[in-house]
């Protein structure tokens, strides 16, 4: 072989130009390594979901004639990607490695280090799956600087031409429809929400390697995999979720539910592996999703607009803020943030229904919906101020989407305000109420929602108060929160001091709550 070149277990995207033909003198090396598997305790799913996946693309390139080395725990035992790859290159006597540009900033120092240690020449390409070019991140992104989504997504519609009319502006005249997708779910609709497409891939022999190996993990290991591994697999969901979940999407984005089997996923599409480990292109899923909506009468703009907007706006708005703001992202702690994450975090052994139900199907599948991760972990952590390295490392580790461009804006920053405000324009904390009235987790809770003083008050109601108390001077500075402190400020001395005392308890408590 003259040269090498190196997939990676998030690079698995059929259409690069890779790809287009087999060349005799180009061998392609797929490899499962164990600082991969390790550098944060990853989930068991997502272990597989990963090794699967990678196994699967291998086989498709050798299937289409394209020389693959594929290496598995086994093969690399006591390798780093460098020495895996450096020592390749060597073996193989190529005179070129050629390598596609890494979403995660750890692999870029790592692919830096082995262009600097080669004898040969080490080259970067695109690996054409995101929207917005590497280069222009600069234009849209400042380091350290407030940056607002809605204005980016408005850019990326213009620029892409996305659910715009010909006069240029926003079909259906509107930019946005959240007002629209903020309901909850009432009882008559439970019984319309769709099962989940699930697979059932079995993947007993990677369980084994990774017992064998002694990689840690979080959650059970099952022999079935429910989540997607293949570019079939990835198209057969995209198509499920066009077909029985976008008519209601919107809608119900943010409603949270046990009272169904169903409700882990509701009207989600649950394409985030599929597309962060790039078997699905972000415009091919976006294209999907507005031919429906143009060819289906039950589906209105408000449902494909909410879709669109947390592809083409969101995905793309926080891979921007990721690599503007690394590696400075990592030191961020706004809110001088330094309690341990509880134990719960790992069982769901909690009697605050809301937490033990996002926590508990987190452990079962790998995945919670955007809401449960903001509005129930996220706000819990906020509120009780969890250090944001012990935050980040459970959700890097517990969700089978987790890659760190994805993952460290969404935590530290809108969910934490960890960056005191880059992202988020105000914290995203919450009491009780909120969760009432998106969800119906509260109805079977050990604790009150409505009270904020006494043992059985649900302890988010005076930790929100608290927050917001110590946090005062900083939220004065947005308007919008002003009027908050109204309610407060009517309240008398003593019920604010008993409010504050159940907070102090709560988190003297925190394991117990
Ligand atoms: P849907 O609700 O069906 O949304 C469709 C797609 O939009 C998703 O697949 C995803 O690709 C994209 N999307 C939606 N919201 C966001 C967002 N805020 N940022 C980026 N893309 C978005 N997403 C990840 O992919 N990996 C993560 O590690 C991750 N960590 C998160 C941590 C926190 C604290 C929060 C609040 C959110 C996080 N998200 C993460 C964003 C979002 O919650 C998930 O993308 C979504 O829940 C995945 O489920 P889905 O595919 O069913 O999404
Ligand atoms: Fe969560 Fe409080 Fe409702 Fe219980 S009462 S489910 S802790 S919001």
């Amino acid at each position: 072989y003259h040269t090498l070149r190196v997939i990676l277990g998030d690079q698995l995207n059929a259409a690069h130009h890779w790809f287009r033909k087999p060349e005799p003198g180009v061998l392609h090396l797929i490899a499962e390594l164990h600082p991969e598997a390790t550098y944060v305790k990853h989930h068991i799913q997502k272990l597989c979901a990963f090794f699967l996946a990678m196994e699967n693309f291998a086989s498709a390139l050798q299937d289409a004639g394209h020389h693959v080395q594929y290496l598995t725990l086994d093969d690399t035992k006591g390798q780093t990607l460098e020495s895996l790859v450096l020592g390749m290159a060597d073996a193989y006597q190529v005179r070129r490695i050629q390598l596609q540009r890494p979403d995660e900033y750890r692999v870029m120092m790592e692919y830096q280090n082995i262009a600097s240690k080669a004898s040969v020449s080490v080259s970067l390409t695109d690996t054409e799956h995101f929207m917005l070019p590497f280069e222009e991140i600069p234009r849209h992104f400042k380091a350290k600087t407030t940056i607002r989504m809605e204005h980016f997504y408005r850019k990326m519609r213009q620029r892409f031409n996305i659910l715009m009319e010909e006069d240029h502006s926003p079909v259906g005249g509107n930019w946005n429809y959240d007002n629209a997708n903020r309901q909850a779910l009432k009882p008559k609709d439970l019984a319309h929400i769709p099962e989940p497409l699930l697979f059932g891939h079995d993947v007993s022999h990677i369980l084994q390697r990774i017992e064998r190996h002694d990689i840690p993990y979080i959650g059970t290991p099952k022999a079935t995999l429910v989540w997607p591994v293949s570019r079939h697999d990835s198209l057969t969901l995209l198509q499920y979720f066009c077909d029985h979940l976008l008519p209601n999407f919107g809608r119900f984005q943010d409603a949270m539910t046990d009272q169904t089997p169903h409700g882990w996923s509701l009207y989600h599409s649950r394409l985030s592996f599929a597309l962060n480990s790039k078997m699905l292109h972000p415009s091919h899923v976006i294209k999907a999703a507005v031919l429906s909506y143009r060819y289906r009468k039950d589906i209105d703009i408000a449902q494909v607009e909410g879709f669109v907007r947390q592809i083409l706006g969101w995905r793309e708005y926080v891979r921007g803020m990721y690599w503007i703001n690394m590696p400075d992202y990592h030191e961020q702690n706004a809110l001088n943030a330094e309690r341990d994450l509880p134990e719960y975090f790992w069982t769901g052994d909690t009697k605050m229904n809301c937490l033990a139900k996002a926590i508990g199907q987190s452990l079962e599948f790998g995945y919670a919906h955007h809401i449960q991760r903001l509005m129930v972990t996220g706000n819990f952590c906020m509120l009780t101020g969890i250090h944001p390295d012990q935050v980040d490392e459970w959700y890097l580790g517990i969700y089978v989407d987790a890659i760190e461009w994805v993952e460290l804006p969404n935590t530290r920053s809108m969910s934490q305000f960890a960056d005191g405000g880059w992202v988020a324009s105000k914290p995203y904390a919450a009491s009780g109420s909120y969760i009432q009235k998106m969800s119906d987790y509260c109805s079977s809770c050990h604790y009150d929602v409505k009270e904020k003083v006494g043992e059985q008050a649900c302890p988010l109601n005076s930790l929100y108060w608290r927050f917001m108390i110590q946090h005062r001077n900083r939220m004065l500075k947005n308007p919008r929160i002003g009027m908050i402190y109204g309610n407060w400020d009517k309240q008398d001395k003593a019920q604010q001091d008993a409010a504050l005392a159940r907070a102090e308890w709560c988190l003297e408590n925190i394991e117990a709550l």
